[in-house]
């Protein structure tokens, strides 16, 4: 789907219950009172919309880029965490004490009944915990399963003490309509983790895969392969992903996300290129041919196809050529009419992998720690390399594809927006996803 359509769609479902409550409710209150409720109700559809911007719905990530889709939660999950924190203290000097006779709309009286404060309350710490336990991930050190159970729940959790808390403490949410309308966003937004932890399951149960073959690239990197049993397989673009699990359940967590480094043209069988990292990726070199495993994909925007510009510049480092080997072998396979060019970095010469593959012709290898003999590139991929490697003409003209290091997309990105280089000419996928 356009980007722009998705974005108007968010917009849509996050202002509609605020829109709603505003068609509904009563008389109108001071404008602190108003401000405090919109805030209340913005966070809450915000939080909702989350569990749909998770990554696994391929309508969105597929149409916007993984990594977009991604920063976007976080910055939503911050936003909503800022509107909720601002919503009860934006009521200050408001009488309390419960509803009064002489008040039925509430116009003028704020809630004290203690259950439905305390659902908010409650919501309120668990998201802050949330928020700040996804930021610091990666310094707490625990195990990523455990992390994404422990925020799938968490989540679920705010959800419905939201949905409490509104429906009872809030002046617009006791509304039948409105009611109503939180019960089916709520509904959704619990449906979608039925979806992706139990429906998708199901439907991978009935599609398995077989580890065809295990085969160690370099010292820390690995390739394997899966074929389809008994279904035609997956139906990708070269340079997309998939979450891989192998030997376990389809509806255990542990599975990874991994760019399929094999090109659609070449069959059915599916190639990951796999670089030791933490607990699966360690074992990749263990696992058995035959042993059973699960695809779910695919997933992601990494694509060159259809695109028209002249010539592909495929910019990868260390692991981050996954993809990029994916849309390489596509194009070769496919005689694409395009000119390409591969930049691909490593620190040391026994990390680079697929070398009689890719050639020696419109590739440039680099590596920062090169042993005495090399020939090739040396130090990082950077501003002056890029334009050692690429003309003016080239720059303005090509679509660059990268993967690899942050710091180093970040530099060839500024560098090729400096150079005038147009966003939209600009593809990326980090290995990230939180
Ligand atoms: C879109 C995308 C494409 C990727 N493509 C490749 C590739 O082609 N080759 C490659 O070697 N690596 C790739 N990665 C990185 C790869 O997913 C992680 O290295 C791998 O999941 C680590 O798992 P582990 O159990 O060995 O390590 P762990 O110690 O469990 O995890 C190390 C880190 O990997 C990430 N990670 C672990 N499990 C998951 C998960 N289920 N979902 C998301 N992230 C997870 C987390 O950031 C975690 O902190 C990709 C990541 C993403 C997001």
């Amino acid at each position: 789907m356009k980007p722009f359509f998705l974005i108007l769609v968010y917009l849509f479902a996050v202002t509609l219950p605020l829109i709603l409550s505003a068609w509904v409710g009563g008389p109108p209150r001071q404008f602190h009172q108003e401000l405090a409720s919109g805030l209340g109700i913005l966070a809450f559809s915000m939080i909702l919309m989350e569990f749909i911007l998770s990554g696994r719905f391929k309508a969105i990530s597929n149409g916007v880029g993984m990594d977009v889709t991604m920063r976007f939660h976080q910055i939503m999950a911050r936003t909503a965490l800022v509107f909720a924190v601002l919503h009860p203290f934006l009521y200050q000097g408001t009488p309390t004490g419960g509803q009064r006779p002489w008040d039925p709309t509430r116009q003028l009286t704020l809630t004290t009944d203690f259950s439905a404060l305390s659902t908010g309350i409650a919501a309120y710490l668990l998201l802050a915990g949330l928020v700040v336990m996804a930021i610091g991930r990666t310094q707490l050190d625990y195990k990523y399963e455990a992390w994404r159970l422990l925020h799938g729940i968490g989540a679920l959790l705010i959800a419905v003490l939201l949905l409490h808390h509104t429906v009872y403490g809030g002046r617009y949410g006791s509304e039948p309509v409105m009611t109503w309308v939180w019960l089916v966003m709520t509904g959704v937004a619990a449906g979608s983790l039925l979806a992706v932890y139990v429906l998708v399951p199901l439907w991978q149960k009935a599609r398995p895969w077989r580890v065809a073959s295990v085969t160690q690239l370099t010292p820390k990197q690995w390739e394997l392969t899966v074929k389809p049993e008994g279904h035609r397989g997956l139906d990708y673009q070269a340079g997309q992903f998939a979450w891989l699990n192998v030997g376990h359940s389809p509806f255990s967590m542990k599975e990874n996300p991994f760019s399929i480094c094999s090109a659609p043209a070449s069959g059915a069988e599916v190639s990951f290129m796999i670089k030791e990292l933490g607990d699966f990726t360690r074992t990749v070199g263990q696992i058995e041919a035959g042993t059973v495993a699960y695809v779910d994909g695919p997933y992601g925007n990494l694509s060159v196809d259809g695109r028209t510009e002249p010539g592909v510049a495929l910019i990868a480092g260390g692991v981050g050529l996954a993809p990029l080997l994916g849309i390489l072998r596509q194009m070769r396979l496919t005689g694409d009419s395009r000119k390409v060019r591969v930049i691909y970095g490593n620190r040391l010469i026994d990390q680079i992998a697929y070398r009689e593959e890719l050639g020696e012709q419109d590739v440039v290898y680099v590596l920062s720690e090169p042993p005495e003999t090399w020939q090739g590139e040396t130090g990082f991929i950077d501003a002056e390399l890029m334009d050692r490697v690429f003309s003016e003409k080239e720059i303005s003209e090509w679509l660059f594809v990268m993967c690899g290091p942050s710091i180093m997309m970040d530099i060839v990105e500024d560098h090729l927006i400096k150079k005038g280089t147009p966003s939209h000419r600009i593809l990326s996928e980090r290995f990230s996803y939180d």
